[in-house]
């Protein structure tokens, strides 16, 4: 893989481009995805971007996200411009399969691939050129480095701006990780200057609940929930009926691995949900606890330190069990 500054000169040729970012695109990888489609579209690129899935309804005030293609219902569409494009950008995740279905046309596919990404452990053998930094906040803010890096920052805009401060702002819970750096309030200082309006976009991600969302909540903490002291962890489990129940959307489960963290002395929370085709996991931790390495050792994820993911496909009750066996070699790192 090249390093991004190679990239920079081939920027002002004119080039069919395809953007993707991760299957249910979370704040960061629409954001990043849609930042850097209203940067690229300045230099009159032909720009598509594809997300794997679909998304959460609280990203859909974003500048042009009635313009994302949802592969899952367009894939042979989308397999041609994926075929026909000459860069391919991949925001926000850094293995393939981490698209899903898209993986093996991405493979396929005879395009310049260009990663821009902030988890551990990239593929990097699939792409031609790239950056792959842990110590970055977010891949939004990796797009504000490589429009400033290119020596364009007089190119952003309010539409560009508004989409990475949404990545920022999601990727740092609101500025209050340790990943939340001068650099990232440097960039949020600079969309401020050109007239960023910030509390709009917390309103539109953050106060859009439904009545469900909050009952589902509400649930989730009353009767899900268990505390291992012993371990400073804890963990909640969401049944496919609570998911029927509370007519949950995609999105609606997004923060609730939060709460876990939010018990004082709690270092490691675990969320498991019960979803059609597998159990899905997010781990998140405080400290030097690696939910990475966590979830890449026990449940075929990744991620970063301090919040990754991962997947099952045993039965909620069986990979409860297991999460509980797992936590037994662990009480001393955890202690
Ligand atoms: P979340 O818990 O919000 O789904 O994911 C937490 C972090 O881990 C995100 O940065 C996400 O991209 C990453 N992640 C989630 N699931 C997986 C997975 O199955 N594999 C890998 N490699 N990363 C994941
Ligand atoms: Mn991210």
């Amino acid at each position: 893989m090249n390093s991004i500054e190679t990239f920079y000169p081939l920027l002002g040729k004119q080039s069919k481009v395809v953007i993707t970012m991760h299957q249910k695109p979370d704040g960061d990888a629409m954001g990043s995805a849609l930042g850097l489609y209203h940067f690229l579209i300045r230099f009159e690129h032909e720009v598509t971007v594809i997300s794997p899935t679909n998304w959460a309804n609280f990203l859909n005030w974003m500048p042009c996200v009635e313009k994302v293609h949802n592969y899952e219902n367009c894939s042979a569409n989308a397999d041609k411009m994926i075929e026909a494009a000459d860069w391919i950008f991949c925001l926000d995740f850094n293995v393939l399969h981490r698209t899903k279905s898209m993986e093996q046309s991405l493979l396929k596919a005879k395009a310049v691939k260009i990663l821009i990404d902030h988890h551990e452990q990239p593929q990097t053998e699939v792409f031609d050129y790239g950056i792959s930094l842990t110590s970055k906040s977010s891949t939004c803010e990796m797009i504000y480095d490589f429009i400033v890096g290119s020596g364009n920052r007089d190119k952003i805009n309010l539409d560009i701006a508004t989409c990475l401060y949404t990545g920022l702002m999601t990727d740092t819970g609101s500025f209050r990780f340790p990943s939340t750096t001068a650099s990232v309030h440097l960039a949020v200082a600079y969309f401020k200057e050109i007239g960023l309006n910030h509390s709009i976009i917390h309103e539109k991600i953050y106060d859009v609940n439904t009545e469900d969302r909050l009952h589902l909540l509400g649930n989730s903490l009353a009767k899900r929930m268990e505390v291992f002291y012993e371990y400073n962890a804890a963990l909640m489990a969401i049944t496919k009926a609570d998911l029927l129940k509370f007519s949950a959307k995609t999105g609606d489960t997004e923060g609730l691995v939060n709460y876990l963290l939010s018990i004082e002395g709690i270092k490691f929370g675990a969320l498991v949900i019960d979803r059609d085709e597998e159990r899905k996991w997010s781990f998140r931790s405080k400290g030097s606890f690696d939910v990475n390495e966590f979830a890449r050792k026990h449940f075929n994820g990744g991620g970063h330190k301090n919040a990754a993911g991962g997947h099952s496909k045993d039965s909620l009750e069986e990979t409860v069990r297991k999460f509980k066996e797992i936590l037994l070699d662990y009480a001393e790192t955890l202690r």
